[in-house]
């Protein structure tokens, strides 16, 4: 919008890679990974078997994409009503994902976690208590044959099915979400995370042996995106944890260099070079204008030459964070491999940047502080 505040402080680009926006519904941009695909043509293959028609097959697809999308939306409410933005949902083949502005606390994430399943469950019972009224239930022997007549009991199962399993109690199903929240009341953050993502990743040896034994291919692609779901959650919330009671200038780097917005990207890449930065600030005298990142700079290198200024090929919406804020609330903006924001007063003045990287030392070296003073307690 061109009227919009000049200072605002929404990353236009989102946190994972891979994913395309298709809608944006109370605010929240509705982004589709590229992994979705691979469900769409799973359910296409096997509905083609059944007795049902083509437009069932397709009413049937996107019912389930609407329960996956109305569960995410329960979040994103619940999550507004404690004050929390959601940034995005992006939509996975085993379900969605939304990324709060900021982490709930305990007893926040409890009901957060509980709305989505919620969701799932009210439309089960919704659908098959209008099936009640209709003509009766069948028999659930024959929802293994989809056919037309029986849209409904199966839009209505499959939302049966998403309520059960994102309510296993583990990480990153929201099942985990709860037993973490439960677990924090009575013992350390830390503690209670290690156990809902150990449990994750328990769950997802185990359904992937279940699946191999079995030969149920899906299971075992299940189990892969449980896995490294896990493993990603915990690592975020380690990441939380050990940041926690920082200020974003504590880990922010100092010693950087920036580009004039007069300068070329012949000079950019010499300076890419030179140094281990990958992105630069772009400057108007003491104003910054811009960042120019190492892809931005290497596609106006190939489409416009080392002549083009530097200016032409920056960025001009870029994620930005105030020095004094938490650095914990900082972490949705690096949680991408390359991810870089600029750390910025409230006059607009550079007062360094912060990078996914020196995020992952400052992390480390937390790390091996807590250890020792664990090794030689004072
Ligand atoms: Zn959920």
């Amino acid at each position: 919008m061109p009227n919009g505040p000049p200072h605002e402080d929404k990353p236009k680009q989102s946190f994972i890679s891979g994913s395309v926006g298709i809608a944006t519904i109370f605010g929240v941009p509705i982004r589709l990974h590229f992994t979705f695909i691979l469900l769409l043509v799973f359910l296409l293959f096997i509905g083609v078997g059944g007795q049902q028609s083509g437009a069932t097959t397709a009413l049937y697809i996107l019912a389930l994409f609407a329960s996956v999308l109305l569960h995410e939306l329960g979040h994103t409410l619940v999550a507004k009503r404690y004050g929390i933005r959601t940034t995005e949902i992006v939509m996975f083949p085993i379900g969605g994902v939304s990324r709060p502005e900021r982490q709930p606390k305990a007893r926040e994430e409890l009901w957060i976690a509980l709305a989505g399943p919620t969701v799932n469950l009210l439309i089960a019972v919704a659908l098959l208590a209008w099936v009640a009224s209709r003509q009766g239930f069948v028999a659930l022997e024959q929802l293994r044959q989809p056919t037309d007549a029986n849209l409904a009991e199966r839009i209505a199962l499959g939302n049966l099915m998403l309520w059960l399993f994102n309510l296993l109690p583990a990480y990153p199903m929201d099942g985990g979400r709860i037993l973490r929240s439960f677990l924090a009341l009575h013992r350390p953050e830390e503690e209670a995370t290690r156990i809902a993502a150990g449990a994750g990743q328990a769950l997802a040896v185990f359904m992937g042996l279940a699946g191999l034994l079995w030969g149920n291919y899906i299971l075992v692609f299940v189990a892969l995106f449980v896995y490294l779901g896990a493993s990603q959650e915990g690592a975020a919330a380690r990441g939380r944890i050990l940041t926690s009671g920082f200020p974003v200038h504590a880990a922010m780097i100092t010693d950087f260099r920036t580009l004039q917005h007069g300068e070329t990207i012949r000079d950019a890449g010499n300076l890419l070079l030179a140094t281990s930065q990958h992105d630069f600030p772009v400057m108007h005298g003491d104003a910054v204008i811009g960042l120019l990142t190492r892809a931005a700079l290497v596609r106006a290198m190939l489409t416009d030459g080392p002549d083009a200024y530097v200016s032409g090929a920056m960025a001009r919406e870029f994620p930005r964070v105030s020095p004094d804020i938490p650095l914990t609330d900082a972490l949705p903006l690096l949680a991408g491999p390359g991810a870089c924001a600029l750390v910025m007063d409230e006059d607009g003045y550079l007062k360094g940047m912060l990078t996914s990287e020196n995020l992952s030392e400052f992390i480390l070296l937390r790390q091996a502080t807590m250890a020792q003073s664990k090794l030689h307690p004072q």
